[in-house]
């Protein structure tokens, strides 16, 4: 029986910065601060995770990844218990301020980190930095992003909404 822990939760928390998110391929799970808790138990690894917003269709797909990353970190087949929690809201303040530059790179706008007044708050463009944009669309491809229209540049682009 193995009892010592193949992996310790710096490892973990490593690994889980590997988790690109599905929908969002420019950052990771961890850099959207959706990591609630890593508790290693005996040879087991327990990691909690918040869903960005309830209802997002690749959570099944996180968890696999997570998962897998985790066991390739332990070098060895280990426990994995990967499932997600609603205990604690997930807030898009929660996205680690330095890769909102990762996001922008994609076209994306990260979340603004203050409640915008509907509305009356531009969110800048991520290809110009203009804040000439309009909303187009409050659904975007995914639940969570809304799709702008840039005047200055003309480009559209997709907003994460604030949660
Ligand atoms: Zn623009």
């Amino acid at each position: 029986m193995v009892t010592e822990p193949a992996v310790r939760p710096d490892q973990v928390l490593h690994a889980l910065g590997q988790v690109m998110d599905p929908e969002m391929p420019a950052v990771s799970i961890a850099d959207l601060g959706m990591v609630h808790a890593v508790r290693i138990e005996g040879a087991a690894v327990r990691v909690t995770l918040l869903p960005t917003f309830v209802g997002c269709p690749a959570l099944e797909l996180i968890r696999q990844r997570a998962v897998h990353q985790i066991q390739q970190a332990a070098g060895t087949p280990i426990e994995v218990d990967v499932e997600f929690s609603t205990a604690v809201p997930w807030t898009s303040g929660r996205i680690a301020p330095e890769c909102h530059g990762a996001l922008r790179t994609r076209g994306i706008a990260p979340p603004s980190l203050t409640p915008p007044a509907r509305g009356a708050e531009p969110i800048p463009c991520p290809w110009c930095g203009s804040l000439g944009t309009r909303l187009e669309s409050w659904f975007g491809p995914t639940a969570c992003r809304a799709i702008y229209y840039c005047r200055a540049c003309r480009n559209p682009f997709e907003a994460i909404k604030f949660a």
